[in-house]
């Protein structure tokens, strides 16, 4: 298939997602596995590793090349983790996809940066055998001693610096961005999360100047606000009633969006609108827990747990049936689950309600009309 042709299919199928036509989704968050090597302080997946059994019954090699023959209409997929690339195989997994999905455009994975030379690897390989879009983001939470506290890894900020560039190096700049979730820095600092920003932004740009490394701009730093999920992340149980550290906090996550979505960006492009749009939902569901921009899990998106689970999101914790029992395939599970009215509570706001990247951005291409309201009002 042409890109052209490809590009064209999932302006189609957005738009027809637009309406409310329920089809097969476009995206696909796929857990590859829950290994991950850091320890964060604010998510629990790290430690699935180290529970018995909690490894057990990921889905093989085979199985994820049944999952990718099953589901050919996939057009973008966030392989996550854990750590995607701690997963052995995971380039085979990635290219099960590849070669079963003829419209498949863009691919994104998030990586902790740990071990820079695999990782290097991994992109590599798949920058030579992809014709979709590789995307990559490399998590940095903070300056130096507060990312590598927040990590849980000695040397993990000068880790992450390391793939950071040589990743770049491979991809290109406009392919990896560094990810940072505004998570842990409640009462962690004497900072506030502004303050915070500007300082990783300027402890990134020193890290790479100081090994001859072009600096990143402000259009390279990613903030994400923080989420809770049992199913996923495992942190459900340290979310406070407010989620977010109480108003104090929230403002202060707002503050730190704002002075973002300030900094002098290069060029106009389509992402660039998109990330506002995402910005000015995100201020909105910070001060009311709530968006003007409906949710598309179950209806341009869906979620599979490296067990073969389907979920509607990354965030609630509603298995909706498992692909080892429908050879494979997500649209048994996914219709069932429109059937019994899951897809209907999303769009009724009754599920837990979040803005999560993974969720925000397909919801923005669903919804252009409350998204160019947005982009007015961002
Ligand atoms: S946030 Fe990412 S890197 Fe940190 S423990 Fe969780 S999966 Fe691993
Ligand atoms: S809005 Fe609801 S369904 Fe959508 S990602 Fe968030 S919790 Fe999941």
């Amino acid at each position: 298939m042409s890109t052209l042709y490809s590009w064209s299919r999932l302006a189609v199928r957005t738009a027809a997602a637009a309406v409310g036509v329920e089809s097969t989704p476009t995206k696909l968050i796929f857990v590859v596995t829950k290994r991950c090597h850091s320890r964060c302080v604010y998510c629990d997946i790290w430690k699935v590793k180290d529970t018995p059994g909690g490894l057990d019954h990921e889905l093989s090699l085979d199985e994820v090349r049944s999952v990718a023959q099953a589901n050919p209409f996939l057009q973008w997929i966030d392989f996550t983790g854990g750590e995607p690339t701690d997963r052995p195989d995971f380039v085979h997994v990635v290219q099960a996809f590849a070669a079963a999905c003829p419209d498949l455009l863009l691919v994104h994975f998030p990586t902790n940066g740990i071990a820079t030379k695999r990782i290097t690897e991994t992109v590599r390989e798949l920058r030579a055998t992809l014709k979709a879009r590789l995307v990559v983001t490399v998590s940095i939470d903070g300056p130096p001693a507060l990312n590598d506290r927040l990590r849980g890894i000695r040397n993990d900020f000068a880790h992450a610096i390391n793939t950071f560039a040589a990743v770049r190096r491979e991809l290109g700049p406009e392919h990896i961005f560094v990810g940072m979730t505004l998570h842990g820095h409640k009462g962690s600092t004497g900072s506030t999360s502004s303050e915070l920003v500007e300082q990783t932004f300027a402890a990134v740009n020193e890290a790479l100047v100081a090994k001859n490394e072009a600096p990143i701009g402000w259009d390279a730093l990613h903030l994400n606000i923080p989420h809770f999920s049992s199913h996923y992340y495992g942190n459900a149980a340290s979310a406070d009633a407010d989620g977010f550290g109480g108003p104090a906090h929230r403002a202060e996550i707002a503050a730190a969006l704002r002075l973002a979505a300030s900094k002098p960006k290069p060029g106009v492009s389509g992402m660039r609108a998109v990330e506002r749009i995402y910005r000015a939902e995100a201020l909105r569901y910070l001060a009311t827990g709530r968006t003007s921009i409906a949710c598309s899990a179950l209806l341009s998106t869906s979620y599979l747990s490296e067990k073969g689970e389907v979920y509607p999101c990354t965030i609630w914790d509603k298995p909706l049936g498992n692909v080892r029992t429908t050879g494979y395939a997500l649209m048994p599970i996914i219709t069932a689950a429109r059937r019994d009215g899951v897809r209907r509570a999303v769009a009724e706001g009754k599920c837990p309600n979040c803005w999560t990247p993974c969720e925000a951005y397909p919801a923005i291409g669903a919804s252009p009309v409350r998204s160019l309201l947005a982009l007015a009002h961002g």
